[in-house]
């Protein structure tokens, strides 16, 4: 049965529609032998492109300032479109030392199996990187905030560098999204984010999303996408399109209950360490003050008491959940030397700078003092 489409001139949806189909008709075979072989024709096959999953490259790419969005169906699928899209057997990598964790086991992989070549630099050290580059380096891979500890990458001074050395520079804007830092404004050439975390908000999406500031690399990491088949899911889309609407009054809230919180942790005899770079003290203090207007909403702090201090403390929260991820109205917390980074040995913690007794909170949205009187009485309890 073909049902009959009803006609909607003369007014107009004031949401984007989901449009929950796999494929399009035409009228013309020229129109869609077209379609095919661009990311900017009609639409023709969900995997090649959708009006919904459209709707949110566009909004994404307007708010990173960037020509084009590819959105896809996880973070992930976004740094693996960025990475294979870009690299081949024989090439070299320059990432960032520390990087989140898939990404990281994706970059073993690629050097394990797919012959590419890795050096790990520091992301606040052009020089280094410089030093690094060779014949065959195509990407420059780092994250705007790192995680648990919340470095902050040298955007300008890195990017610069890679322009320079006809290197593309590929940045993961998770952490700070386009409401703290663009990175195409600092020279980057590809955004790339986990859309699960702030975009979409509202812990309830899995998502991803590529943002170019050049059409030609837009279109290769296009191609690739359609050939990986890593594409987004129209009614995933739409969720995040509608937790986009309120990112900017989310983001705010994040990062004034971070600084509230990193603030009161500081002051508190249970705790050694907070790493929030808003903290006068952080290692990035002063590149996060000159780069970011705010700070951002994940922070980690040591425990004095260490490992058994840290696995008390997530025993004893409340209204924090003991969960994976960031990103979501509610708060989350985390203790990377037990679950995330459990394989490591105390060597191998300390060279990722995470210590027995560290705990990251994801920071939510909730009323700051509620959180403060659940995290007192989780340290104290
Ligand atoms: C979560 C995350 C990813 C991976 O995203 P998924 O949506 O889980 O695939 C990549 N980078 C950063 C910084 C993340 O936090």
């Amino acid at each position: 049965m073909h049902p009959p489409q009803p006609d909607i001139t003369g007014s107009r949806p004031i949401t984007m529609p989901i449009y929950q189909t796999s494929g399009f008709a035409f009228d013309d075979p020229a129109v869609f032998a077209d379609a095919l072989s661009r990311p900017d024709g009609a639409f023709a096959y969900g995997r090649y492109a959708n009006p919904t999953v459209r709707a949110l490259e566009s909004a994404v790419a307007d708010l990173e300032g960037g020509v084009a969005g590819i959105a896809t169906g996880s973070g992930m699928g976004a740094v693996n479109c960025a990475l294979l899209g870009l690299l081949g057997p024989g090439d070299h990598l320059v990432a960032q030392k520390s990087l989140y964790g898939g990404t990281a086991a994706m970059i073993n992989e690629l050097a394990e199996r797919f012959g590419v070549s890795v050096t790990y630099v520091s992301g606040d050290d052009p020089d280094a990187f410089r030093a690094a580059v060779r014949s065959r380096t195509r990407v420059l891979y780092l994250e705007t905030l790192s995680n648990p500890l919340n470095h902050v990458a040298d955007l300008p001074g890195m990017c610069a560098a890679a322009r320079e050395l006809g290197v593309v520079s590929v940045v993961d804007n998770t952490y700070a999204t386009p409401m703290l830092c663009r990175p195409i404004e600092h020279g980057a050439d590809i955004v790339v984010h986990s859309t699960t975390k702030y975009m979409s908000g509202h812990t309830d999406v899995v998502g991803g999303l590529t943002v170019h500031a050049d059409e030609e690399l837009w279109r290769r990491v296009w191609r690739f996408s359609v050939e990986l088949g890593a594409t987004a899911d129209p009614f995933a889309s739409w969720l995040t399109l509608r937790g986009l609407q309120t990112l900017p009054l989310r983001m705010e809230r994040h990062c004034a209950n971070a600084r509230h919180l990193a603030t009161r942790l500081a002051a508190h005899p249970a705790v050694a360490e907070v790493h929030w770079p808003g903290l006068p003290g952080h290692p990035s203090y002063e590149l996060a003050a000159k780069l970011l207007p705010d700070f951002g909403g994940v922070l980690a702090f040591d425990l004095a008491g260490g490992r058994a201090a840290g696995e008390r403390f997530m025993k004893a929260v409340r209204l924090a959940l003991l969960a994976p991820s960031l990103g979501g109205v509610e708060t989350l917390v985390m203790h990377p030397a037990t679950t995330s980074h459990r394989t490591l040995s105390a060597e191998e913690l300390a060279r990722h700078g995470i210590g027995e007794g560290t705990v990251r909170i994801a920071v939510g949205i909730e009323h700051p003092e509620d959180l403060w009187a659940d995290l007192s009485q989780a340290l104290t309890g």
